[in-house]
């Protein structure tokens, strides 16, 4: 009993497999029967032709040959026939009962050839080796279910046992040969099985594979985007925010237009924290943000800088529109309060701006200076306001060499 365990438990797993790669191996196997079926073609032609040109010729032909270069005509029919219901199939529905249907019947037909040509051959030769090739064909190309299989090779070894004795009239090799039908199915009844095992084991590896790879994928543009983005608001950080501001003052200088900055602070956060938790400070956090960017223009650049804390590039802009659009920022954050279970939550924010006009070599660092000098302005006069900053033009840098050149 405790040895029958694992065996039972290996075949409850092997058809839990096999349940899940049904609709491939169906597929599969249309693919290599439509293909099995071209390739034999010529193979079932040339056969035909070369033991039937006698005939051709008016000579006089063998009961055997005439009895193998028609059943080779046959197969070639029955080939033509099934490649293109196979085709046909897998056009329309594979995976349905006739698609799978096709190759089992393939799988007979081919047999019953296997056996019919040895049967043939006994009247010149005790040779087997039809039904060698067509049994370890049908066990290679084709991936059978166990049962299939089973009974395929059976049957095939039950038709071979009997007719066998039709065609050999000699006691021994009749004998012989009986052994040869009974071995040669048995054997290709083994690799059928480790064919069709092996075949559900690399289509699962191969799904786990491609599903582990997605993952993958998915974790690495999460990552690219926690990257460049602030976990909380979904905006850009610091560092990002830096890049694209070191590449917009580039272009500017280079085309000569202004680029404006807004730094923007919420007004005594410290006690939205204080009277209503952090959740509700970070709720906050994210309406402003959304606020913000849906106030700007899709081509502006907004980025938590840190804290409660944030930045806007305004390319192409010069201060007087900056202004403007400060003013308006700030009114959007006044004018919609975050809604809470306590009721609505507002919240105040200060602004420096400031303009880096065409041709000033102001880098990014210079910029953030002169708002956030404008910002303490703006939080020194009362809050809730805008202030705007001027360059301190000694502390940029060169014009950069690339751009000189
Ligand atoms: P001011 O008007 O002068 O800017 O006052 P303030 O209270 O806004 O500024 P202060 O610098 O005193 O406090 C900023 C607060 O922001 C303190 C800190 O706990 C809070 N804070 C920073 N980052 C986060 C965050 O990610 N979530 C939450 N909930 N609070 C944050
Ligand atoms: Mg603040
Ligand atoms: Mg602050």
């Amino acid at each position: 009993m405790t040895l029958f365990n694992p065996l039972a438990r290996s075949l409850r797993a092997a058809a839990h497999d096999d349940a899940q790669v049904r609709d491939e191996v169906a597929v599969e196997n249309l693919r290599r029967l439509r293909l099995g079926a071209l390739l034999a073609l010529p193979v079932f032609g040339g056969a035909s032709l070369w033991m039937l040109q006698g005939a051709l010729g008016g000579a006089a032909m063998g009961p055997w040959q005439r009895a193998v270069g028609m059943t080779h005509l046959s197969a070639m029919g029955l080939a033509l026939l099934l490649g293109a219901l196979a085709h046909v199939a897998l056009h329309r529905a594979p995976t349905g009962r006739a698609g799978r249907a096709l190759p089992v019947l393939a799988a007979v037909l081919m047999l019953l050839l296997g056996i019919a040509l040895t049967a043939f051959y006994q009247w010149v030769t005790p040779k087997f080796t039809p039904l060698v090739l067509t049994a370890v064909g049908v066990a290679l190309v084709f991936y059978l279910r166990p049962p299939v299989s089973t009974a395929l090779f059976a049957v095939a070894a039950v038709a071979g046992f009997v007719t066998l004795p039709l065609t050999q009239p000699d006691p021994a090799l009749l004998a012989s040969g009986r052994v040869s039908v009974l071995v040669i199915p048995l054997m290709s009844l083994v690799f059928s099985v480790l064919s069709w095992r092996k075949n559900a084991v690399n289509i699962l590896l191969s799904r786990s594979l491609a599903q582990a790879n997605a993952t993958l994928a998915a974790k690495q543009v999460e990552l690219e985007r926690l990257a460049s983005h602030d976990g909380l608001t979904g905006l850009c950080n610091r560092g990002e925010f830096m890049r694209r501001a070191d590449h917009e003052l580039l272009r500017a200088l280079r085309h000569k237009y202004s680029t404006a900055f807004i730094l923007l602070d919420l007004d005594h956060f410290k006690r939205v924290n204080d009277h209503y938790g952090h959740p509700t400070g970070d709720a906050m956090l994210r309406h402003v943000s959304a606020l913000l960017a849906s106030g700007v223009r899709a081509s502006d650049v907004v980025a938590r800088l840190g804290g409660e804390e944030f930045v806007v590039l305004l390319p192409h802009t010069d201060l007087e529109s900056a202004l403007r659009c400060a003013e308006k920022l700030r009114l959007r954050v006044q004018a919609h309060p975050l809604a809470t279970d306590a009721g609505p939550l507002s919240c105040t924010v200060s602004l420096g701006v400031v303009e880096v006009p065409p041709r000033s070599r102001a880098d990014v660092a210079a910029a953030y200076a002169a708002i956030d000098r404008a910002l303490y302005r703006a939080k020194s006069a009362g809050r809730n306001r805008v202030k705007a900053g001027t360059l301190d033009e000694d502390c940029g840098p060169t014009e950069p060499a690339r751009l000189v050149a």
